[in-house]
């Protein structure tokens, strides 16, 4: 008899964007003349750069050949990205990184979910709230979160991240965490970690032989030169973190997928007996039995990006949206609605006014103004009555999107 994963029944069905989708086309249908405005889902919208164009094109001639094919490339990733990554990405930060310490992957969804499979299933982790749900449905399926109970996994620890608290996660003083997840800049809520507070972590991590898996697929949109790119940036911190990172924000990369994972050789977990063991040993270990590579067209794709054209465009792009975050953040608050983020990441978290619930609000939004935001609620029991926009959508869709919720706001 063929048995179930039972673990896999015990995830909660996460329907937050169908129940988005559900609800505007429900409206839609009502108001066939309404044009609604997304500013819900956190999927780019601008075209893939010049740079990035020109070497997949010239990857995928190079296919074309019997001396220029490609088949199974190294699990690893090829040299020449891992490279690139390590002289733009980390070297200019003071960091120093060996080449096999980079594991390029097919985007930062896999590898955040999948990283986890390396730990013991009792480890008890611990994550912000409002969180980005792959952290937790991950650890859910290999059966590590204990049961949902009034909207919570019994078994982990929420660290809330909220206005009351000025978005800074509290380190746990009552029952230590094994393994912590952070992302900075932070998908949902937009704001970012200093490096005094990122360091308590690190520091915690280190006090308590704990684990940080430190998501930074936003670091690209960090304005501020005081704020850490990296968790590197932090002294131990490669005792004691793996980072992941992705082109799919940074340069458009949502579809073509492609990231990597920094897996430091220093760090490393206990078994039963005490010895050390080192995770980057594992982490290939486990991606050459699970993991055939990402394309070579993606990888001459992304490597595109480190030239000094490809650096460029990709700076114009993400100017661009950061231009939308700024207009955005100043006509909401003008309006005098209480905003967070938006300054170092392309998300905007709004508080609703008056306590509405998230779920209400965004029904407020979608029949006033036909304006559709991502219900705070959705990552996490600490995101309601907040909504999230993004800043990824084009110019004159969020320039119209601020007008009609301007009206709206004044009049209605
Ligand atoms: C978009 C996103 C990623 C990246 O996903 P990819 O698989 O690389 O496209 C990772 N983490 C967070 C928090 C994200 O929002």
């Amino acid at each position: 008899m063929a048995l179930v994963n039972t673990h896999f029944l015990n995830l909660q069905d996460n329907y937050l964007f169908a129940d988005i989708a559900k609800k505007v086309n429900a409206f839609k249908v009502m108001h066939p003349k309404a044009d609604v405005i997304s500013l819900g889902i956190g999927d780019v919208t601008q075209p893939l750069c010049p740079a990035v164009i020109e070497a997949m094109h010239k990857a995928t001639d190079e296919m074309a050949t019997a001396e220029g094919f490609h088949g199974y490339g190294p699990e690893q990733g090829y040299a020449f990205l891992r490279e690139a990554i390590l002289k733009n990405d980390f070297l200019p930060r003071g960091i120093h990184l060996d080449m096999d310490e980079v594991f390029i992957n097919d985007g930062a969804k896999s590898d955040t979910g999948n990283f986890q499979e390396l730990l013991h299933w009792d480890n008890f982790i611990g994550v912000t709230d409002p969180v980005y749900p792959v952290y937790i449905d991950s650890n859910v399926m290999i059966g590590r979160c204990g049961t949902f109970e009034d909207g919570k996994w019994t078994n982990v620890r929420y660290l809330p991240t909220t206005a009351e608290n000025g978005f800074v996660p509290e380190i746990p003083k009552d029952r230590h965490v094994d393994v912590i997840y952070l992302c900075y800049p932070n998908n949902p809520t937009g704001t970012v970690i200093s490096k005094a507070e990122l360091r308590k972590w690190v520091n915690y991590a280190l006090k308590n032989d704990a684990l940080i898996l430190y998501d930074a697929a936003y670091q690209a949109y960090i304005q501020d030169p005081e704020i850490p790119h990296s968790i590197y940036e932090i002294r131990g911190a490669r005792k004691c973190a793996v980072e992941f990172r992705s082109f799919s924000k940074t340069a458009g990369f949502t579809g073509v997928r492609c990231g990597y994972t920094i897996v430091p050789k220093e760090v490393t977990v206990a078994d039963f007996e005490g010895n050390r063991i080192q995770l980057n040993h594992l982490w290939l270990r486990r991606q050459c039995t699970k993991f055939n590579g990402t394309s070579y067209i993606s990888q001459r794709a992304a490597e595109a990006i480190y030239t000094p054209e490809g650096k460029e465009q990709v700076r114009a792009t993400i100017a661009y949206y950061m231009d939308n975050a700024r207009m955005m953040l100043s006509t909401l608050r003008s309006l005098g609605y209480e905003c967070y983020g938006g300054e170092n990441a392309p998300y905007i978290w709004m508080k609703t006014p008056d306590g509405t619930l998230s779920w209400k609000f965004f029904e407020q939004m979608l029949y006033g103004p036909n304006v559709v935001c991502t219900p705070g609620v959705g990552f996490g029991p600490s995101g309601e009555g907040y909504v999230r926009f993004t800043a990824f959508g084009s110019r004159e869709r969020t320039e119209e999107a601020l007008r009609r919720i301007e009206k709206w706001t004044k009049y209605c």
